[in-house]
């Protein structure tokens, strides 16, 4: 993707999600004041923005301005904020963040970056917070969530988990007036649909930008044999047998015999014009040849596929053969494993059975 069309693809984003979230408020609660803000994002590092507005609610009641918490014992200041973890560390950040903002600047929080990240404790992530929605200046805020979602939307390599980076890129896509209420919005979007570990894919409303779209298919010839060289090259890893028992030589000849016949029908799930996902039934509703990319695995293609092809076929139950990823796999996709042929939503999984 180009520059040019990438910021294209965000200028969308921002509008799908200007619709989706009207309101893109600070999750945290510092009722426009901004030395709260400042100590409320000290205190948010590696704690949610919930418990730290509950924690908070008995800290400016002890200590209601940023000379009151300068002065308070830093013993007592530990004591309140002990829930947001780090407490130590968070505790004299915001005692000597207190102390510099009411004796260096009078109370009032300054407006350029260079003087935020000379605040103790403060970084580029909470200093962009503060100019965003005090000075309703640019700013990007890098947190998990927009680190996560812009990679997943393909506006850098998916995983990087480098927030200087991500804010410089992003700051290039997002027009400069929206940048500060977009990561507000990134923070609802990414609790409510693209969670870190089961993003909410088929209802998302990024879906059709979302580089990783991804489409279930019955697979044509051509596509099969794709597929079948995939299923092929994860089996064959098996050198000694797993299962079936005769290992990767068995399952090579059933991939021959099912690529002669052609008595599989075959799922795909197709990222990017590839195929990520196999799932393969035989005629007697023996379901088994399961695979999911490990990049994708966490896309919830594997329930995709099982339930497209329950649907085509009215499958009111069918059996599983354990493949190599084995008993976690379906266990996770929802089925209990069960050596008493137990019915479980209408699906027999029996693991392991194979003659
Ligand atoms: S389609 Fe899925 S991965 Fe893409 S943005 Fe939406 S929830 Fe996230």
């Amino acid at each position: 993707m180009t520059k040019k069309e990438k910021k294209a693809k965000m200028d969308k984003v921002v509008e799908i999600l200007k619709k989706q979230y009207p309101e893109a408020l600070c999750s945290l609660e510092y009722e426009g004041d901004g030395w709260k803000l400042l100590v409320m994002g000290r205190l948010s590092a590696q704690c949610t923005d919930e418990r730290v507005n509950i924690v908070c609610r008995e800290l400016f009641k002890a200590y209601p301005n940023a000379k009151a918490l300068a002065d308070a014992p830093l013993s007592d200041i530990e004591e309140i904020i002990k829930p947001c973890g780090l407490y130590k560390m968070k505790a004299k950040s915001i005692k000597e963040e207190s102390r510099k903002l009411h004796y260096e600047y009078n109370g009032v929080v300054p407006d350029t970056i260079e003087e935020l990240l000379a605040f103790e404790g403060v970084g580029r992530k909470i200093a962009n917070l503060l100019l965003g929605d005090l000075y309703k200046k640019p700013a990007i805020v890098a947190d998990t969530h927009c680190m996560r979602i812009c990679g997943r939307l393909g506006m850098y390599k998916e995983g990087m988990k480098d927030p200087f980076k991500t804010e410089m890129i992003m700051k290039e896509l997002i027009v400069p007036e929206e940048q500060s209420d977009f990561c507000h919005r990134m923070v609802l979007f990414g609790r409510e649909f693209c969670t870190a570990k089961s993003p909410k894919c088929d209802t998302c409303p990024l879906k059709t930008l979302c580089k990783d779209e991804i489409k279930i298919q019955k697979l044509g010839i051509k596509r099969l044999d794709e597929c079948l060289d995939l299923v092929w090259q994860v089996f064959s890893q098996f050198e000694v047998p797993v299962f079936p028992p005769e290992g990767g030589a068995e399952y090579k000849r059933i991939i021959e015999e099912t690529r002669e016949k052609k008595n599989i029908s075959f799922y795909g799930a197709i990222a990017n014009g590839k195929v990520v996902g196999v799932l393969g039934m035989r005629e007697n509703n023996h379901i088994g040849y399961f695979y999911v990319d490990s990049r994708y695995h966490k896309r919830g293609i594997g329930k995709a596929l099982f339930n497209r092809m329950k649907e085509d076929y009215d499958l009111k139950e069918f059996t599983v053969n354990a493949a190599p990823y084995g008993v976690p796999v379906y266990t996770r996709l929802g089925f209990v494993p069960t050596d008493s042929q137990k019915n479980v939503n209408g699906v027999i999984f029996t693991p392991m059975k194979y003659k």
